[in-house]
């Protein structure tokens, strides 16, 4: 017999934790909250792919068996109902109740169509599968002599779902969950299978404007053991997976509260974290070995950020963000391994473009040149040259000057070089700063008794100290000129903190995790 009962007073199986502030489960680990933004949140539609789930939502809970899987949606509207007691005593009290012969009983569907309940001999778990549950109600058991006792309809009540209803359609059927909260599952294994994506711990639902929102509530090592295969290679030696631990474990504790919801999102906002799938086991190990540990400044948790590489020189966190952390400074880096390399070419229209969309009053750029490095590594000024004068820019400018295609430059550990095929357009500027372009497509020599010769190669050029050629004794000037500057550097990322490369090249050398966070987080203890 299916039965509700009117909830009284407090039900809470879905507390909302509130950002910033750790929580921890009955084993006295800590838990978080992390926010499924890439592939479950706002979603119309969720399908949990095990054959068995608890299924807890406010009020109550069921286990529920299904082959094919279950699926949960938001659901908007109204539905009917023919009966409400508060139990199965005051139903056959209230006076209207009439009992079958044949001990069945109607009901009104979601869909609006008039069910009968199954059989005298069915228990409340089954109407719990079939049927919709009341606003703010909960399933109660029922003994088989409770359910042979049978109510014909009452006049129906209709209902409206809450924004918050959840429809749960498995093998059994469908029913939703008209609860003013979120629904929680949990599985035997702790595994949630969503189908692109697993998961440990538990998955919370909340329906809010005719979508789910999906979050994975799990113990911080889980949660590690889904980020650390994400961020680095598992086969890296395993000192430097366990910095990355360290390093991914501190940056949790250090941002827990980020987004209102949820302490941490999936992606890389927060850290990437793909779940169970993505697990193996010497990052699993990783996590294990470094249990509970936090890198600390002066008693705090650090905000342990991390890169790919930075090409041999990591930057402050001063000159990046414009915030000075004592354990955030720039160090020389001569240890990453396999670091990423890239290219980058401009041509000198585009560079004169960036040049004037940055107000520089320098006419057609000639030239680009490093005038300062540090390090011998890391390009603090660029030079740029043009027929007008010439202007510098300084520091993280110059990754976000030479912007293309809507990607700044990817590191500033670079070297510049023209194109390896120099045009044969030269600029000609005479005294008076006045330029000109000439495509030569004969270049002569003309020695001093006035014998012309004609060069061969238009490449063969007369230069200057300055790199200039002479071309008249007025004054005027012919500089080489190149269709292309090309950047090639090495680095990605903001290269502030960690170098990731570096860690490996670290571990590869002997160096053990604590000496890795030690040396690019500067004053800071591991325990
Ligand atoms: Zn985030």
């Amino acid at each position: 017999m299916k039965l509700f009962k009117k909830l009284t007073a407090a039900v809470l199986s879905c507390v909302l934790i509130i950002g910033g502030v750790a929580a921890y489960n009955s084993y006295g680990e800590q838990t978080l909250r992390v926010g499924l933004e890439r592939y479950y949140m706002g979603v119309q539609t969720v399908t949990a792919k095990n054959t068995s789930l608890t299924i807890a939502y406010k009020g109550g809970s069921q286990k529920l068996d299904s082959t094919s899987g279950f699926t949960f949606e938001p659901v908007s509207g109204s539905f009917s109902a023919r009966r409400q007691f508060s139990s199965m005593k005051d139903a056959l009290e209230s006076g209207n109740a009439v009992y079958d012969a044949d001990g069945w009983c109607s009901y009104i569907a979601a869909d609006g169509a008039e069910k009968e309940t199954a059989s005298e001999t069915t228990t409340a778990q089954t109407y719990f599968e079939e049927a919709t549950v009341l606003p703010n109600a909960e399933f109660v058991s029922e003994t088989t002599t409770q359910a042979a006792a049978h109510v014909t309809a009452a006049p129906a009540d209709t209902y409206t779902y809450l924004p918050t209803a959840i429809k749960v359609t498995y093998q059994g059927g469908s029913f939703v969950l008209n609860t003013d909260g979120c629904v929680t599952l949990t599985s035997a294994d702790n595994v949630i299978d969503l189908g692109e994506m697993a998961y440990r711990g538990k998955i919370e639902f909340t329906s809010v404007g005719n979508a789910i929102n999906t979050v994975n509530i799990l113990t911080m090592d889980q949660y590690l053991y889904g980020v650390v295969p994400s961020e680095v290679y598992p086969e890296w030696p395993q000192e430097a997976l366990k910095a990355q631990a360290v390093a991914a474990r501190t940056y949790a504790q250090y941002h827990i509260g980020k987004h209102s919801n949820y302490d941490l999102c999936d992606h890389t906002h927060c850290q990437q974290y793909s779940g169970y799938r993505k697990e193996e086991a010497s990052t699993n190990k990783a996590v294990d070995a470094t249990s509970g540990e936090i890198a600390y400044y002066n008693g705090r948790p650090i905000n342990s950020v991390y890169y790919d590489c930075d090409g041999g020189y990591t930057l402050s966190a001063e000159e990046v963000w414009g915030s000075d952390i004592p354990y955030l400074q720039s160090v020389p880096d001569p240890y990453e391994l396999n670091a990423r390399k890239w290219e980058k070419s401009f041509t000198l229209d585009e560079i004169t473009a960036l040049a004037k969309q940055n107000d520089m009053d320098i006419g057609d750029v000639t030239a680009v040149e490093i005038t300062k490095k540090r390090g011998d590594i890391l390009a603090e000024e660029i030079k740029l040259t043009g027929t007008k004068g010439s202007d510098v820019i300084k520091g993280q400018d110059i990754k976000t000057f030479f912007q293309k295609d809507g990607e700044n430059l990817w590191s500033r550990a670079f070297t510049v070089s023209g194109s390896s095929a120099p045009s044969n357009n030269v600029y000609v500027t005479g005294v008076d700063g006045s330029a000109d372009n000439l495509r030569l497509n004969v270049v002569s020599a003309v020695d001093s008794k006035g014998q012309v010769t004609v060069l061969d190669d238009i490449n063969c050029v007369l230069r200057g100290k300055d790199g200039d050629v002479v071309i008249s004794a007025s004054g005027g000037t012919l500089t080489e000129a190149h269709d292309s500057i090309v950047f090639s550097g090495t680095g990605w990322g903001h290269g502030v903190g960690m170098s990731q490369c570096g860690a490996y090249g670290m571990a590869e050398k002997g160096h053990d995790y604590k000496e890795i966070l030690k040396y690019y987080y500067k004053g800071i203890e591991v325990k």
